[in-house]
């Protein structure tokens, strides 16, 4: 990495935070008031407990905190585990994996590498600004690619389009599943709930871009907000320009408020929009999730406008069976666990809704 004039702490001087392997904290003008841990770690694969409902079994995350600061990321709670805080630590405070290359490459030429789904993108955009810099994506794709390893990426930014030429090659020799994150259509409330992500033209950009190079985009066009996104004009122009930039299938969901996401969420809602603080404490009660009423009042909704942009429900297809997944997880990113959570794609002949019976109530990812 480039920063060294910046350079606040390294071996020789006091660590500002007692992180395992930091090697130096670093600030850059480019970057103001975000400060960058730069760490040796020690694994790269992270399994998912056994228990879970995820639909893979492996993660990578090459930072940790996140630079798009969305009010509603359920990744903030991950942040207390470094003893920061879940709020503006997790926007400004981020640990970077320097040598994350390396060890994955370690770690994936062991005989006992079963080549399980590895899902990028679950605690932390692996395409966030900084990634322009320390460019650790390319060693990634290219090391899961190598070993046969199939993986799917979930991001919000365009930087992608960078490594487009290393997923096209990927896609030919592994299972590869890229998801953009897309819910909101009005640019200034997008800037206010995700403060530090691309303009949805952007992002439609790189659905377009993704699609063009035969990559089947998944959107995920979630949180839905109470009062504030989940009006029919809304819905029908994202799903709308979703359909027309491209994208394969969309999965449509109401926000969840998990504790971490939910203290940091309601506090920015009653400074943004105080009126509907009282609103939600009645649809959320003290839980994660809106009512089930409310959910299934929005699927409803999604269904109807669904059906007018050519998208048909079905259950997501899974390129990837038999092809080296011993966990049966296909690792797409379809969370079907909320009725208003619903998987589609344009012109599909096989409807298969999501039911009440589905509902396992699993986290949700980002
Ligand atoms: S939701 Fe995703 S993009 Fe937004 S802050 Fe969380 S990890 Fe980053």
């Amino acid at each position: 990495m480039r920063w060294d004039g910046q350079k606040l702490s390294d071996g020789a001087g006091p660590a500002l935070l007692p992180l395992n392997g930091l090697v130096r904290s670093v600030r850059t003008p480019e970057f103001e008031g975000v400060t960058f841990h730069e760490v040796l770690c020690k694994s790269a694969l992270n399994r998912v407990p056994k228990n879970s409902t995820m639909p893979f079994t492996w993660t990578i995350n090459p930072t940790r905190g996140c630079l798009h600061q969305c009010v509603y990321c359920f990744a903030r709670k991950t942040h207390e585990y470094l003893d920061l805080d879940s709020g503006a630590d997790f926007d400004s405070q981020i640990v970077v994996k320097t040598n994350i290359v390396e060890v994955l490459r370690a770690e994936l030429a062991r005989p006992s590498w079963a080549r399980e789904h590895v899902a990028l993108g679950t605690n932390s955009d692996p395409y966030m600004r900084a990634e322009g810099r320390y460019e650790l994506m390319p060693g990634i794709l290219e090391a899961l690619t190598e070993a046969r390893t199939p993986f799917s990426v979930l991001t919000k930014g365009p930087l992608l389009r960078r490594d487009l030429p290393l997923l096209v090659r990927a896609a030919q020799r592994v299972s590869v599943d890229v998801g953009v994150s897309l819910a909101f259509m009005d640019p200034e409330l997008q800037q206010r709930v995700e403060p530090g992500t691309p303009k949805p033209a952007a992002r439609l950009q790189l659905i377009r871009a993704l699609a063009d190079a035969g990559l089947e985009p998944t959107v995920m066009a979630m949180p839905v907000l109470p009062w504030l996104t989940d009006s029919d004009e809304h819905l029908d122009v994202l799903m709308g320009a979703v359909a027309e930039a491209g994208g394969a299938w969309v999965t449509v969901g109401a926000l969840h408020l998990r504790p971490g996401a939910r203290e940091w969420f309601l506090g920015w809602l009653g400074r943004d929009y105080p009126d509907l603080v009282p609103k939600y404490e009645v649809l959320y009660g003290r839980g994660s999730y809106a009512s089930a009423e409310y959910r299934e009042w929005l699927a409803g909704r999604v269904r109807r406008l669904r059906r007018r942009h050519g998208f048909t429900e079905r259950a997501p297809r899974d390129r990837a069976a038999g092809e080296g997944r011993s966990s049966g997880k296909s690792g797409r990113w379809s969370l079907r666990n909320d009725p208003a959570e619903v998987t589609a794609r344009p012109g599909a002949a096989e409807p298969v809704g999501p039911t009440l019976s589905e509902l396992s109530m699993q986290p949700a990812l980002f």
